[in-house]
């Protein structure tokens, strides 16, 4: 069903009856990219505006034309067909998102179903916590969630604030919810800041300080720090120039040093392996023909479908739900399927 919301964009609830595919599109569904990790995307909505969010998430977003929400029974039993493909053993489902997993009002219930598939070894989540509580962290508890992923950018309130694009965010909270899970829950939990440089330089450090303090890292390591890196379609704060990758593994290992925690992190840190992937049924180049189904993910784009896979069609303005187009595949990698109109 497509909804018309009164910001102007629309909410897709992507059913097994609407027909819409769950593995091609990046905004919602499954993603396999060739490891024992698929990556689980059942909500495409955000609370917040992170001034560096790379996908352009949330109220202030001035890229996207659709939110996705995915049917429960419709993610469990497509993602149960890719795990018996994959080999049923040594799966991590991976709920992360291009919003923030919290808004999915099925979540717990995600949660449990995913932990109780053969195969399934590890669930975890990322979030920037904004909607965390005790009441919904002791139910992911119980229904199975291995790790949280959490990312808290900054301890200070006002730049918390000024980061989360947000007056509403209040990092007070979030601390006591990572407080929590380290104290009270079987769960493991992961601090995830974004290094934005010239923003939370000095933050970084009272970060590792407060995840050490905390006990984050019982399982799996205690701190993944990510990279601010600027995205094409995602928010870029102003006066602010990336770090080249050799810059920032240096100040890691200089940190690793001081504070005697891993945080050059591997895949293998994580059990992260490569694994039998979908086949990709498309080239680069190729003419395909294009059922168009729903909006598409940003401004200008349309949803469409192809060989039973979701395909992106970018410059698709004035395009028809239902209508059939001619396009040519432009992006195939990971499954994730971009095709431009041939009109
Ligand atoms: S970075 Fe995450 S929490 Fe922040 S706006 Fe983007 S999706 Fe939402």
């Amino acid at each position: 069903m497509i909804r018309e919301l009164h910001s102007g964009k629309y909410l897709v609830e992507v059913e097994a009856s609407s027909g819409i595919p769950l593995i091609g599109c990046i905004a919602y569904g499954l993603i396999d990219r060739g490891t024992n990790v698929i990556q689980i995307r059942p909500t495409s909505l955000c609370p917040l505006s992170c001034i560096f969010c790379s996908t352009d998430a949330g109220p202030k977003s001035r890229r996207r034309l659709s939110e996705y929400i995915v049917e429960l029974d419709y993610m469990v039993e497509v993602f149960k067909k890719l795990v018996k493909y994959k080999g049923a053993r040594d799966i991590e489902a991976h709920i992360d998102t291009v919003g923030d997993p919290l808004t999915y009002p099925r979540l717990v219930d995600l949660v449990q179903e995913l932990s109780s598939i053969k195969g399934v070894e590890v669930v975890s989540l990322q979030t920037h916590g904004a909607l965390l509580n005790e009441k919904i962290l002791d139910d992911l508890d119980e229904a199975g969630l291995s790790r949280i992923n959490l990312s808290i950018d900054s301890l200070d309130p006002d730049k918390a604030k000024l980061l989360a694009g947000t007056k509403e965010y209040d990092v007070e909270k979030v601390k006591e919810m990572a407080e929590y899970i380290a104290r009270s829950c079987k769960m493991d939990l992961l601090i995830a800041p974004v290094w934005v440089p010239g923003i939370n330089d000095d933050d970084i450090p009272k970060l590792i300080e407060f995840a050490l303090k905390i006990g984050a890292g019982k399982r799996w390591p205690p701190l993944g720090i990510q990279k601010y890196v600027p995205h094409r379609h995602g928010r870029k704060p102003k006066g602010v120039r990336s770090m080249s990758w050799r810059e920032f593994y240096s100040r890691l290992r200089a940190l690793e040093r001081k504070y005697s925690v891993k945080l050059v992190l591997r895949p293998e840190d994580f059990g992260i392996k490569p694994m039998r992937r979908l086949p990709i049924p498309f080239k680069v180049g190729e003419k395909v023909r294009v059922k168009i189904v729903a909006p598409g993910w940003l401004k200008g784009e349309m949803l469409g479908v192809a060989r039973g896979l979701a395909v992106t069609l970018v410059d698709a303005r004035g395009l028809s739900i239902g209508s059939w187009v001619k396009a040519r595949v432009i992006r195939t990698k990971d499954n994730i399927l971009v095709a431009r109109p041939m009109i």
